[in-house]
């Protein structure tokens, strides 16, 4: 099934602020939120679509990779995104629940089932160089957070006596009432104060973790990075962030990449762009020389007569694209070296050849043109 634009499930243009993009979301949340159209299946896939298009639109990092990458930039491991199937009712509560209140909704997910609590994410930097780009790679961090207790196996009761169903609620995790409001009659549900929407409480708690059910401790993680991210980029890493308490769901782990500067290298997108100097000599007549490439070294033919500025183009020697298959150029730009300082000898033979009509500069429309010298690169 082919995803909608999420501008055009907002109706809003790729232009709009995030205020207008906000606003947008409130109409289509109000219009159909499950509040008002109970049991109407379609109104409910609007309500889903619309909190995805939001989620994403909302975020400026995700906004980013969708503008740039479409739904593929905000999909799978490293868009942090989601599966085919979208949002769950569940997710839309846990991520807008506080929103939908202040709008006259009640914003709990607990009416339609219990409330899981959900652990917070945890996100940091990893620094990366290029080679490790080029390739993808495995990291391992030790991290310092929120990891279920072992007394209790995460349930934050002493034992399976110490949990009983909750009074206020008898177990729904929610409690519900009907209100008057200025979109008409609502039925608004809100957690339950008591359990918190747990429908339980814990009667006997766990004496290591104090009821929580988690503890602080450090996990060893090992993630993958996968090749041709970009600084900036975050890669989710699923159900390793926060325990949550009374075992429910893990947060995220979310790894925030940087990219550290190489010492021969500048990065345009998927391009690398190498700056290589030769002598007056080469590049009069012509020479073969070696240039490092991201995994290795490649040799390449200057030819007779090249001018300063000149740029050769090593094809799918630049690092892989992230969302697609195949990798980037590498740009190598041609500088000739001029000698600051000559001889006496030296400065004599200049003279004598600087006198020599082929050394007098006639540069074609080509070389002319500075324009046609960057098309060269860019196109
Ligand atoms: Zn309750
Ligand atoms: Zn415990």
């Amino acid at each position: 099934m082919s995803k909608r634009d999420y501008y055009e499930i907002l109706g809003v243009p790729k232009s709009a602020g995030a205020d207008e993009i906000k606003k947008a979301y409130r109409q289509k949340a109000i219009q159909y939120h499950p509040d008002k159209n109970p049991d109407n299946k379609e109104a409910e896939e609007k309500f889903k679509e619309a909190a995805e298009a939001y989620d994403v639109l909302s975020d400026p990092n995700k906004k980013a990779r969708y503008d740039q990458f479409g739904h593929a930039g905000v999909q799978g491991a490293s868009g942090g995104g989601y599966d085919a199937g979208g949002f769950s009712m569940d997710d839309i509560y846990s991520r807008f629940g506080e929103m939908f209140e202040s709008w006259g909704f009640g914003g709990s997910r607990g009416r339609y089932r219990q409330r899981v609590a959900r652990g917070s994410d945890v996100r940091i930097r990893v620094k990366l160089t290029l080679e490790e780009i080029a390739r993808g790679v495995e990291k391992k961090v030790k991290l310092s957070k929120a990891v279920a207790c072992r007394e209790c196996r995460g349930k934050g009761a002493k034992d399976s006596h110490g949990v009983s169903t909750c009074g206020t609620c008898r177990g729904a995790g929610v409690v519900t009432r009907v209100t008057q409001t200025i979109l008409g009659t609502m039925q608004q549900s809100s957690t339950c104060p008591t359990c918190h929407g747990e429908g339980t409480i814990i009667t006997n708690p766990c004496p290591k973790c104090h009821g929580e059910g988690t503890v602080r401790g450090d996990e060893e993680i090992t993630f993958t990075i996968p090749a041709g991210v970009q600084q900036g980029m975050q890669v989710n890493v699923a159900g390793k962030g926060n325990a949550a308490r009374h075992g429910g769901v893990n947060g995220n782990l979310l790894v925030v990449i940087e990219e550290e500067p190489h010492e021969h290298f500048q990065r345009d997108e998927s391009d690398l762009i190498y700056s290589l100097f030769i002598s007056v000599g080469q590049a009069i007549m012509g020479d073969s020389v070696e240039v490092p490439i991201i995994d290795g070294k490649a040799k390449i033919k200057i030819e007779p007569g090249t001018q300063s500025g000149r740029i050769l183009r090593l094809r799918g020697k630049g690092l892989p694209h992230v969302q697609s298959y195949g990798a980037g150029d590498m740009l190598v730009q041609v500088n000739v070296w001029i000698p600051k300082k000559l001889t006496k000898e030296e400065q004599k033979l200049l003279e004598k050849l600087n006198a020599s009509d082929n050394f007098k500069p006639k540069p074609s429309k080509e070389d002319r043109n500075f324009f046609e010298r960057m098309r060269r690169m860019v196109g």
